[in-house]
């Protein structure tokens, strides 16, 4: 039988390579241009104010972090709140300016659980890290009321979440900062890329500067202005290579049109594994929050004896994916290490199911059957 992958990335072909086409026509393939129509289509998707295209969600978090210590004069060793069940971006963009990831435990949602990080809230604390994990929003509101009322920035890594809504509103307009991801794999994908969403209109006019080396101004905009000296232009500070191109841009606008529609073939794959799978005592599906229309990056469950399990399914060509490992048990988070249970614990059980465009509903049944055939199959014993 075919191997029943994690993900698949799916992409319109013919319009992806006519949009690119535009782009080596034009013999415009790096910033401006396409990048520009990209965010202006981003913004109007998600009617979040701001945008700001990148080569990464990876350089966005590590760039908001950056920018907001800027701006609020945070000093090396301050702290940000951040959950130990991520992808390692997440918790390196806050090594990376020298602040230290303070790790609270997360809730049923696989989310940061608000009360453990309010717990964790002193004096150096600057902001709290939000990861939508699988594209639920958890209780993201919760958090944002948080960081309102101890006057802390909200970051959102929204690697997940392109589409997901909360009470009919895209997710972004809580947080000071969101981030989005745009890798292969994702749920608008191109190859590489990303997207950072300012709130403060400040902030988002001086993250352009930020992504290209501190220069004041892209290329693009020089060639269409009429300024006397195209050639010249000012670096007001250091910044980074972190800027998206054209070419993934193309890609993007094409995806953008097609992601309402493929969130909604991922919600029918998540129903239906909803529907096969409950009633299964040995397998804990993970809900999603109340109000939360999800983008269904993942679907995600916990089982005991995972990586038992997850073995098995390899044998019978399913080949699915674990969101996360406790970070707190790489070398690196160490010093937190058991300190958050609950991550630890989900970080032994969870599995995420095959989630993508190609599957049907009779590979969900064929993954569901052999799911719960090898979940109830009796455990050997040892010296059988
Ligand atoms: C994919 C991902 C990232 C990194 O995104 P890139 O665009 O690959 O840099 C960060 N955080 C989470 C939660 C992710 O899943």
């Amino acid at each position: 039988m075919d191997p029943v992958n994690l993900f698949v990335p799916v992409y319109r072909i013919d319009e992806t390579l006519a949009e690119i086409r535009e782009c080596l026509e034009k013999g415009w393939t790096g910033l401006g241009f396409k990048t520009v129509r990209f965010e202006t289509a981003w913004k109007k998707y998600t009617g979040l104010p701001h945008a700001h295209f990148l080569n990464s969600a990876t350089a966005g978090l590590h760039l908001a972090v950056r920018m907001l210590k800027e701006d609020g004069h945070w000093q090396d060793g301050d702290e940000i709140i951040s959950t130990p069940l991520t992808f390692i971006s997440t918790n390196h963009a806050i090594a990376y300016e020298n602040l230290k990831p303070v790790f609270a435990d997360i809730d049923e949602y696989l989310c940061l659980d608000p009360q453990s990080a309010k717990n964790l809230i002193n004096s150096r604390t600057r902001a709290i890290m939000f990861v939508g994990v699988g594209g639920n929003t958890g209780r993201l509101d919760e958090v944002a009321a948080l960081c309102r009322q101890h006057g802390l920035k909200l970051i959102l890594d929204a690697s997940h979440m392109a589409g997901t809504r909360l009470r009919g509103l895209h997710v972004g307009l809580e947080s000071d900062v969101s981030i989005f991801s745009f890798g292969a794999v994702k749920n608008l994908p191109t190859a590489d890329s990303g997207m950072i969403c300012f709130l403060d209109a400040r902030l988002a006019e001086e993250a352009p500067k930020w992504t290209w080396l501190g220069i004041d101004q892209d290329t693009f905009s020089r060639t269409v202005k009429d300024a006397p000296y195209k050639w010249s232009y000012e670096v007001v500070h250091e910044g980074y290579k972190y800027h998206g191109n054209s070419i993934m841009a193309a890609m993007g606008l094409v995806s953008l049109k097609y992601l309402e529609h493929d969130n909604a073939y991922r919600r029918q794959i998540a129903d239906w594994y909803d529907e096969l799978l409950c009633g299964e005592p040995k397998i804990h599906r993970v809900p999603i929050a109340p109000g939360c229309s999800p983008s269904r990056h993942l679907y995600q469950i916990q089982v005991g004896n995972r990586d038992e399990r997850i073995l098995a399914l390899n044998d019978t060509g399913i080949y699915p994916g674990v969101h996360y490992r406790d970070n707190t048990l790489y070398k690196m988070y160490a010093y937190a290490q058991g300190s958050c249970p609950r991550a630890m614990q989900a970080g032994e059980q969870i599995i995420s199911l095959p989630l993508h465009l190609k599957l049907t509903r009779q590979n969900v049944q064929r993954i569901c059957n052999s799911l719960i055939e090898i979940v109830n199959r009796k455990e050997l014993r040892a010296c059988q």
